[in-house]
C-alpha cells in the first residue's frame, strides 16, 4: 500500500499515547499514578458550564463563522487588553480547535516547503512534527551549556535565508522556565530587523511562580498588531483547565488571519459554539479561578521539588511557571535499569505504575517531564515510588495498591 511519506513519517504524540497506556492499566484496575498528564484537574469554572449549557439549551446549534463568534471576539479583545495592554481588533483574531490546531494554521499559512522554522530545546513535542507535517523544517536551537536556556547569540547564529518563523514558549513545556525578559526583547528587535515571524506560545502565560511575570513579547515593539511580526497564541485549555474543550486562538494582521480562515474554512469550518460558549464564559467569568489554580499548583511544585531533592543523583532545575519541571536522570539512564529516558519511563511504568514522560521526546534526552498539575498525594506518592524502583538508598519495599512488593533489581 503506497501512503503519504509524509503523514507516514509523524509519530504517535507521546504524551497522548502514554495517556491511553495510563487508561487501560487503570481500566485493568491498577493504581497508576500519573505524572505525565499536561492537565490541571479544577472542575470547568462555573461561568463556561452555564454559558455553553445556555448555547445548547437553546437548541440553536449550528455553523458560525469560520473565525469565531463575534461575542468569544469580543472576550479575546478585552482579554488582551487586559493582560498584553494591546489594542486588538475583532480582524486580527482566529479561534481554533485548541491552541495545536492554532499553531498548525499559523504554520501552514506561513511556510513554503524548504523554509525554516526556529525551535529551542527543550521544546513542546508538536513543533517539530506539525513543522515537518507542512514541509518545512525545524532548525532546533540546543543551549550548548547544557542548560534549558539558549543565549540570544545560540539563536541569531542559527538564522538563514530560509528562516520563516521562530516559536517561543514561556513559561516553558517542559523546563518550567520562563525566559529572561533581554532575551525576549533582543528576540523581537531581531525577527523586526530581518522580518521574522515569532510566534508566542503563550498557553501557560498567567502560571508563573514567586510573583515573576512572563513579559509578553508586544511589550518589545511599537509596532501595533496589524504591522508586527508577532503572532500571538493562546486559549483556554491550561489557565482554566479546559483542555477538553478545544478552544484556541491567534493574534495576528489580519492578512494572515484571513488566509488563515481560508485555511480552517476548508479543513474543520468553524470550532463548536457551544465551546466557544463555553470559552467565553471562562474569560467573561471570574479570573481569581486562575489565580487559585496557580497557587495550587505553586503549592505542588515547591512539594515537588522537596520529594525530589531526597532522591539521590536526582538534580532539577526549579520551574518558574508552567506545571512541569524536567528533572535529569541520566545517572538512572547508564545502568542494567535503562540505557536512555524512553527505556526509564517504559520502566518506572512496569515497577512502579507510575507514568512520566521521556525527555527525549521534548529534545532533552536524560531527563524526565514531570507533571505536577495532580494532586499532592499523587506527587508523594509517585515520586516516592519512583525512589523504590531506582534508588538503592530507598527502602526496598514498599505497597502500591494493596501489593507489597520487593525491589530485587538494583
Ligand atoms: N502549546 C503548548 C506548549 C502546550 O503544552 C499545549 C498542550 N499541551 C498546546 C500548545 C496545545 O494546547 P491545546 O490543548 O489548546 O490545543
Amino acid at each position: 500500500m503506497s501512503l503519504s511519506q509524509v503523514a507516514s513519517s509523524i509519530p504517535t504524540s507521546p504524551t497522548i499515547a502514554l495517556n491511553e497506556e495510563a487508561r487501560l492499566l487503570r481500566e485493568k484496575g491498577e493504581p497508576v499514578i500519573h505524572l505525565g498528564i499536561g492537565e490541571p484537574k479544577n472542575k470547568t469554572p462555573i461561568t463556561a458550564i452555564l454559558s455553553s449549557a445556555a448555547k445548547l439549551g437553546s437548541g440553536d446549534v449550528k455553523y458560525v463563522p469560520t473565525d469565531g463568534t463575534p461575542s468569544l471576539k469580543k472576550a479575546i479583545v478585552r482579554y488582551s487588553e487586559e493582560n498584553y495592554d494591546r489594542v486588538v481588533a475583532p480582524q486580527n483574531i482566529i479561534v481554533s480547535d485548541g491552541a495545536k490546531q492554532s499553531l498548525f494554521n499559523i504554520l501552514f499559512t506561513l511556510c513554503n516547503p524548504q523554509d525554516e522554522v526556529i525551535i529551542v530545546a527543550p521544546y513542546w513535542v508538536s513543533y517539530p512534527e506539525i513543522i515537518k507535517m507542512i514541509g518545512a523544517n525545524p532548525v532546533i536551537v540546543i543551549p550548548e551549556d547544557g542548560s534549558f536556556l539558549p543565549s540570544f547569540g545560540e539563536i541569531e547564529r542559527v538564522v538563514g535565508s530560509y528562516t520563516k518563523a521562530i516559536i517561543i514558549n514561556s513559561p516553558n513545556n517542559p523546563s518550567g522556565l520562563v525566559y529572561p525578559e533581554e532575551l525576549i526583547s533582543k528576540l523581537v528587535e531581531m525577527c523586526e530587523s530581518k522580518g521574522i515571524y515569532m510566534i508566542c506560545d503563550d498557553i501557560y502565560h498567567k502560571l508563573v511562580f514567586d510573583g515573576k511575570v512572563a513579559v509578553p513579547a508586544c511589550k518589545f515593539t511599537k509596532k501595533d498588531v496589524e504591522n508586527s511580526k508577532i503572532i500571538l497564541v493562546n486559549g483556554v485549555a491550561k489557565l482554566y483547565g479546559m483542555t477538553g474543550f478545544r478552544v484556541g486562538w491567534v493574534i495576528a494582521p489580519k492578512k494572515l488571519v484571513d488566509i488563515m480562515t481560508n485555511v480552517q474554512s476548508q479543513t474543520t469550518t468553524c470550532v463548536s459554539p457551544v465551546m466557544q460558549a463555553a470559552a467565553e464564559g471562562a474569560l467573561n467569568g471570574m479570573q481569581s479561578i486562575v489565580e487559585s489554580l496557580r497557587l495550587s499548583i505553586q503549592n505542588n511544585r515547591d512539594v515537588l521539588m522537596q520529594e525530589l531533592h531526597s532522591f539521590t543523583d536526582v538534580r532539577c532545575i526549579k520551574p518558574e511557571g508552567t506545571f512541569y519541571a524536567l528533572p535529569d536522570f541520566k545517572a538512572y539512564c547508564r545502568n542494567s535499569v535503562a540505557n536512555n529516558s524512553v527505556e526509564l519511563c517504559q520502566f518506572l511504568l512496569k515497577k512502579a505504575l507510575v507514568v512520566t514522560v521521556p525527555g527525549k521526546e521534548f529534545g532533552a534526552e536524560g531527563h524526565l517531564r514531570m507533571s505536577y498539575a495532580g494532586t499532592i498525594k499523587e506527587l508523594t506518592e509517585g515520586v516516592e515510588r519512583m525512589k523504590w524502583a531506582l534508588d538503592p538508598n530507598a527502602p526496598s519495599e514498599i505497597y502500591i495498591g494493596d501489593r507489597k512488593l520487593i525491589r530485587d533489581w538494583l
